[in-house]
């Protein structure tokens, strides 16, 4: 379970969110949609602590911290219980496709090198890219590297994915396999998943609840039926049918 309450991130003189307050069930699929700089992948950085949010309570299951006097450990133990997905993968150049996956799971989690790769192998078959362990990024493409990517945040078995624009640098042809495997992964895993997109179709399909983000506050917050169907609000209704 996640509770976020009175969340508050500013740079600056610059407010970027205002009293966030949400709450996520465990298994739960969270769909955030908004405009461009409305403050969606600062809401997600402030998860791990990437971005440090200025007040405000974060939990993440029985472990709750304030913000504001959050310690370096507190810290610590909250970022273990989330991992990201980028928009720009974010692999490393200079390892393969499961060395990739492998990496956290040696380095935070201290896992032996044999139950890592484990671990590492059954998610590879996940995503459909056995074939690709020992390729180095350069030698796949973007949908495949997003799909390692995806497969390098559920190994750590943290409580958590976040996913901030996960097919935005990706070729059209590409998205799909891309939305296929996160859908597919929500479905068998179960896992808690917050995700940033603009793909509206997904959005609905995947979403137990969305939330609409604008100018650093929950515009909106309900079912895909809700927010596509049946909301009142005339500038959410045009801008999911716009990028539908
Ligand atoms: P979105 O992901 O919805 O497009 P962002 O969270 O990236 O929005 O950005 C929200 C606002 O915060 C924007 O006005 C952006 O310019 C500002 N912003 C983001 N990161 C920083 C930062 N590190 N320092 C200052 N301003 C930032
Ligand atoms: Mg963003």
């Amino acid at each position: 379970m996640i509770k976020i309450e009175h969340l508050k991130a500013q740079f600056g003189e610059q407010i970027i969110l205002k009293d966030i307050n949400m709450q996520v069930s465990e298994g739960e699929v969270v769909v955030i949609i908004g405009p461009s700089g409305s403050g969606k992948s600062t809401f997600l950085r402030c998860f791990n602590f990437l971005v440090r949010p200025t007040e405000g309570n974060v939990t993440i299951d029985d472990f709750t911290i304030d913000v504001k006097t959050a310690s370096k450990k507190d810290i610590h133990v909250l970022r273990q219980k989330t991992a990201m997905v980028f928009q720009n993968y974010n692999l490393l150049k200079n390892k393969t496709a499961i060395q990739n996956i492998m990496e956290p799971m040696i380095t935070v989690q201290k896992k032996s090198k044999e139950e890592a790769e484990k671990i590492a192998i059954d998610l590879l078959k996940k995503v459909t890219l056995l074939e690709k362990r020992d390729s180095y990024p350069k030698e796949m493409s973007g949908g495949q590297q997003q799909r390692i990517g995806i497969a390098r945040a559920m190994a750590v078995n943290a409580n958590v994915i976040l996913f901030d624009e996960p097919t935005s640098s990706l070729d059209p042809e590409l998205v799909g396999e891309v939305l296929a495997v996160i859908k597919q992964l929500a479905a068998e895993t179960k896992k808690t998943m917050l995700i940033v997109t603009h793909e509206m179709k997904f959005a609905k399909e995947v979403a137990d609840k969305m939330i609409f983000l604008e100018n650093g506050r929950i515009a909106e917050m309900g079912t895909p039926k809700e927010i596509f169907e049946n909301c009142t609000n005339e500038r959410i209704r045009n801008f999911v049918n716009k990028v539908a």
